[in-house]
């Protein structure tokens, strides 16, 4: 799913956690909570509009995109506003590890050797993704595929206020 979602999801986590666990429990298990979210929120990510590959020249997919960027940085205003935006850092980075791990660590040191010897596989078995589609497969395999589908949005947005919600009802 989109970053977004992904980030909602850790600020709820990480609500939660401090709700309803002392120091230092409350962080630790934001950390992994947070982090074992982005496993479910990706393996129902099969049943969203999500593109493996950008698509640049379709209108639908570029508004789309901005829609999911806009509302991260209306939360990161929201954030400040109420004071909490290094708080949630917490929550939010550890509920997108999974993505800065793989697309933004692995992935582009993993052009650079392949560039050096086109042969290189290097890094490959790090990748934490072909885990979450396995994990998908094992379980969600019931689940239609809408990834190309438009009316996969919907799925995502119910999602987002669905969270959204809980994010607010749980606010500490
Ligand atoms: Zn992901």
């Amino acid at each position: 799913m989109e970053a977004i979602t992904h980030i909602i999801m850790g600020i709820f986590i990480q609500n939660l956690c401090f709700k309803y666990m002392v120091f230092p429990y409350n962080i630790i298990f934001t950390i992994i909570f947070a982090f074992f979210s982005h496993f479910i929120v990706d393996a129902f990510a099969k049943i969203t509009y999500h593109t493996p590959e950008p698509h640049k020249e379709d209108k639908f997919w570029v508004v789309w995109h901005i829609i999911t960027y806009a509302l991260a940085l209306v939360v990161a205003v929201w954030m400040m506003i109420i004071g909490m935006f290094l708080f949630y850092l917490l929550g939010a980075i550890f509920a997108n590890f999974v993505d800065i791990w793989d697309w933004l660590i692995l992935r582009p040191t993993q052009r650079k050797k392949q560039k050096e010897n086109p042969e290189s596989n290097w890094g490959e078995k790090f990748f934490i993704h072909p885990l979450i589609d396995k994990f998908r497969d094992k379980t969600l395999f019931w689940l239609p595929n809408w990834n190309y589908e438009r009316k996969g949005i919907i799925p995502e947005i119910i999602t987002l206020i669905s969270l959204w919600i809980l994010t607010v009802l749980f606010q500490i």
